[in-house]
């Protein structure tokens, strides 16, 4: 029996060729040709101001979070319902994060609990675009305009959707992208910080680079390259940039096909969702196919259905454990609000596999398998 796994990174086109071409060029090291052709491509496609091409999206938070000039005992407010570089790039600043519950609909945060969890230590808010579906970006941007605080867009899962026409992580004043094997557009690790505001597009370039001015140094506009702020090495190996590019020129495909993906899921489990079995989750055109999951009706039975399917060599997980139940959640952070919906929500949740090479017939097979699983 073909097993199928809950995720498998897949090479589109010229990767390899793309990375060949690199080594040729002899400039191995970042910011080179490749890394230039990935800024670009962000900017024009994006429409954000400036991209800079990161070693991770943990990178680019940490790097947002030295840019929004968080000071220990500052606050952050952002969803308990996510990874966990969503936090610890602001605790690494000393910042505390405010957990806000999420919506049971989407499972992003609840933007009507936003106002109720900010203090006057309040820095930032980090909406987290779950399953690249977008955040209520409309009133985020306002509560934040209101208060002077910053947005940090948490874009990991969201590259190519769009929220009223725009990009996700182009709206707030940073986003930040993952290239992580594990989401839509891969280099292995990877990421990108988008920052949407011309105030900190100057000191992104400067943090990046170890806290130096070398990019202006090498376009001419200063004469000395020396250490001018605080910083570190964020940037990727021209090596990762190139295989990154070799997956941009075919994005849109990458995109499309994912989708197509979720739209086969969805239509195949309706009639489960309308026997009441499960809950399928909230996706238009609009989002970029990241993730597929289905809600069961308890822990128990989500236990029992991975087993199902294991056993059958079909390979689904679960996330997160909520952050403000982690240890480290605990120590470092608090909770803005209750945590009814995040507590429920993550008991329940189980995500299918999904992956580009993935076929008709191995989501047909994934499909029958939970039918199956409730019919017995
Ligand atoms: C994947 C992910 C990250 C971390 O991305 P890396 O590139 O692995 O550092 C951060 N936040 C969310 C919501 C993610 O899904």
């Amino acid at each position: 029996m073909k097993t199928i796994p809950f995720n498998k990174p897949f090479i589109i086109g010229r990767e390899l060729s793309l990375i060949a071409d690199a080594v040729a060029q002899g400039h191995l090291s970042g910011d080179g040709a490749y890394t230039k052709l990935c800024h670009r491509w962000f900017e024009d496609k994006l429409g954000c101001r400036k991209a800079l091409l990161t070693h991770s999206c943990t990178g680019a938070l940490e790097m947002a979070a030295i840019l929004c000039g968080i000071q220990p005992g500052d606050e952050v407010i952002l969803p308990s319902y996510t990874f966990v570089s969503t936090a610890n790039a602001f605790v690494l600043r000393g910042a505390v994060p405010v957990f806000v519950d999420i919506r049971p609909d989407t499972l992003n945060i609840d933007e009507n609990l936003i106002e109720a969890a900010i203090t006057a230590k309040t820095k930032a808010i980090v909406p987290v675009h779950y399953a690249g579906v977008p955040c209520e970006m409309n009133r985020i941007m306002a509560i934040a305009g209101q208060r002077d605080l910053l947005v940090i867009e948490d874009a990991a899962q969201a590259l190519l959707s769009t929220y009223q026409g725009r990009a996700l992580g182009s709206i707030g004043h940073f986003g930040c992208l993952s290239f992580h094997e594990t989401k839509n557009i891969i280099s292995g690790e990877g990421g990108a910080l988008l920052a949407n505001d011309a105030r900190f597009a100057g000191r992104a370039e400067i943090i990046r680079e170890k806290g130096t001015n070398r990019s202006q140094f090498f376009r001419g506009e200063v004469d000395k390259y020396t250490w001018v702020d605080i910083g570190s090495s964020y940037l990727p190996s021209e090596l990762v940039s190139a295989f990154l590019y070799a997956q941009l020129e075919r994005a849109d495909e990458i995109i499309a096909r994912r989708r197509n993906i979720c739209t086969a899921y969805a239509t195949q489990l309706a009639g489960l969702q309308q026997s009441g079995l499960l809950r399928l989750p909230v996706f238009d055109e609009n989002s970029n196919g990241h993730l597929f999951y289905v809600l069961l009706d308890s822990l128990d039975t989500r236990g029992k259905l991975i087993a199902y399917l294991k056993a059958r060599g079909i390979h689904p997980v679960f996330h997160y454990v909520p952050l403000h139940s982690s240890p480290a959640g605990r120590q470092y952070g608090r909770e803005g609000s209750t945590m009814q919906a995040t507590n429920d929500l993550s008991e329940r949740l189980l995500r299918l596999p999904l992956y580009y090479e993935m076929s008709g017939d191995d989501i047909t097979r994934v499909c029958a398998a939970i039918g199956k699983f409730f019919a017995g």
